[in-house]
């Protein structure tokens, strides 16, 4: 079979290529750090049938497919594990399907970005809850589902995933099969409204699974009508600051929600470095703060979203009292808001944009950001320490730091995220130890009981690596992807499950 023809009947010529320049772009993602492993084609798709089309040749001709969003995911989810394959770009299915007031969800193609999406959205009074990852004006709603991302307004609404009512998902299988998952389940029901009730939980199979288990194309999810008030509060703290903002917020979490859209604690190191200009021609994240915290402690700071007035003055009051009952803790002037935050203008991702990279374009993250209770930090940052300790030799070879804490957000419920990874170089000599050093730091994190939001490649290997899971957990996720993926033609190489010959 000529392949390149078969997928160019599919897609037309124009959105099929297999040029060199095409396939170097897509052999990479945010981390380029790692060798590149050139796909053979990269196809872009504009609905599910063409995907489903697709997956029938990628079947019978025994091809790896690749699911790839806006490609801003941090561990290596969206690039081939070896050289070949074929990379499905979704981002040209970016359109919003049907806006549905009467049940309050959104039906949208997978490829639309966070950000366009809310911005829709907002001009009519609504939002996601969630409004997706920082990344939001690259990344895409099928790579946040599959990534579980958090995002902001997770500390009242949950992860991405938490607002997902309905997929519809093309499987790995002979005939490309097309399902609809969620209530949209049953043909009998016409406007989904909810995610499971017929049998088991389905579409959760789908969701979090780092594009291993099917390739999503439509999505309907939740929204919420845009909270007309919104307050801002702030705090610096004196010592021993993480572990007393993370005592605050528990205390906060025991009185219930209280309209918290978003908490985070900054480290007193990464204020001092946003008063600062870094780089020449990039202007520092907020000069505000020179004013308003001169000695750039440490801070934590809230969104706070409510129906009136009232309600944001009485839950003020609650966390205010919890938080000034710590030594150490002031308030701050909150109507200067911290890190101009407004989704209205897109400056939230936006912001997200600025940071990265911000120590110039030869630097990178070697991510290994993660989730854990709240009560695991100290262990965790102790753990983390002692490898930094183990590893200094290694880390000086190649200039590498960790970025460790320096944001901590809260999440769903007791649960926060914060970065932890490495800062790396990128320079074609250090890729061989940069690489080593990264696995790891994974395998070193999970270890210490973190939770990865994304598992991509890398972490995905370390979970396998580090024997995490146990022998009878492997034998029943393995059960599933063989049922849904018999030839292992989706992800290949993604938690090294040692089904395939990968
Ligand atoms: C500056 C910056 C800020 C970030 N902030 C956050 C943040 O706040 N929260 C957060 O969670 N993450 C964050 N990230 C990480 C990442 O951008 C997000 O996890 C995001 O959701 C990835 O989406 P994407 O569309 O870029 O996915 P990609 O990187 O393209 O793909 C991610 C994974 O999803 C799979 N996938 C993609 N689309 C599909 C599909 N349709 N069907 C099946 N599988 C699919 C891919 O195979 C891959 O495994 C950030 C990254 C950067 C660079």
């Amino acid at each position: 079979m000529n392949i390149l023809n078969s997928l160019r009947d599919i897609v037309s010529s124009k959105y099929v290529s297999n040029a060199d320049y095409i396939r170097k772009s897509y052999s990479r993602s945010m981390n380029s750090v790692i060798e590149d492993n050139l796909p053979d084609f990269v196809v872009r798709p504009e609905n599910s049938e063409e995907i489903s089309e697709i997956v029938k040749i990628a079947y019978s001709e025994r091809i790896p497919i690749i699911p790839r969003g806006g490609g801003a995911g941090l561990q290596q989810g969206a690039i081939p594990y070896k050289p070949g394959g074929i990379v499905i770009d979704t981002t040209r299915m970016n359109k919003i399907l049907n806006l549905d007031e009467d049940h309050l969800t959104v039906r949208v193609q997978c490829g639309i970005t966070w950000a366009e999406l809310n911005t829709f959205l907002m001009e009519k009074g609504y939002y996601t809850g969630n409004v997706g990852p920082n990344s939001g004006m690259s990344a895409v709603v099928g790579g946040g589902l599959s990534n579980n991302s958090y995002g902001e307004g997770i500390a009242i609404y949950g992860p991405v995933t938490k607002n997902c009512i309905g997929l519809k998902v093309v499987l790995p299988n002979k005939n490309g099969d097309i399902i609809e998952t969620g209530s949209g389940e049953c043909k009998y029901v016409k406007n989904p409204f909810n995610r499971f009730g017929f049998v088991s939980d389905l579409l959760g199979i789908f969701l979090g699974d780092n594009g291993i288990m099917g390739i999503k194309t439509e999505a309907i999810l939740k929204i919420y009508s845009k909270p007309k008030f919104k307050a801002h509060m702030s705090f610096t703290l004196k010592r021993k600051s993480a572990e007393v903002a993370l005592k605050i917020l528990f205390n906060c979490r025991k009185k219930g929600y209280l309209g918290i859209f978003r908490a985070g604690f900054v480290d007193s190191s990464l204020v001092r470095a946003s008063m600062i200009k870094i780089l020449p021609d990039i202007p520092p994240l907020d000069e505000n703060l020179k004013i308003i915290n001169p000695k750039g402690r440490s801070m934590l700071e809230y969104i706070l979203i409510g129906e009136n007035e009232n309600i944001i003055e009485e839950n003020n009051k609650i966390i205010e009292e919890i938080s000034l009952a710590e030594k150490g803790v002031e308030s701050i002037d909150a109507q200067k808001k911290i890190f101009k935050w407004d989704n209205d203008k897109n400056e939230y991702w936006q912001v997200s944009h600025h940071i990265w990279g911000a120590l110039g374009p030869e630097s990178t993250g070697q991510s290994a950001e993660c989730r854990i209770a709240m009560h695991n930090y100290p262990e965790l940052t102790k753990g983390l320490s002692k490898w930094t300790l183990e590893n200094s030799e290694k880390l000086q070879a190649v200039k590498a730091f960790p970025a460790t804490g320096g944001m901590i957000s809260l999440c769903d419920h007791t649960t926060i995220s914060f970065p932890i990874g490495l800062i790396v170089w990128n320079k074609p000599e250090y890729r061989k130890l940069n690489g080593e050093l990264w696995d790891s730091f994974m395998d070193a994190a999970i270890k210490l009981g973190v939770m990865p939001y994304m598992t991509g490649l890398r972490y995905s290997r370390s979970l396998i690596r580090t024997g995490a899971f146990s022998e009878q957990f492997l034998n029943f996720l393995r059960t599933i992807k063989q049922s849904l993926d018999p030839r292992g033609i989706l992800s290949p190489g993604k938690y090294n499950l040692g089904m395939y010959s990968e």
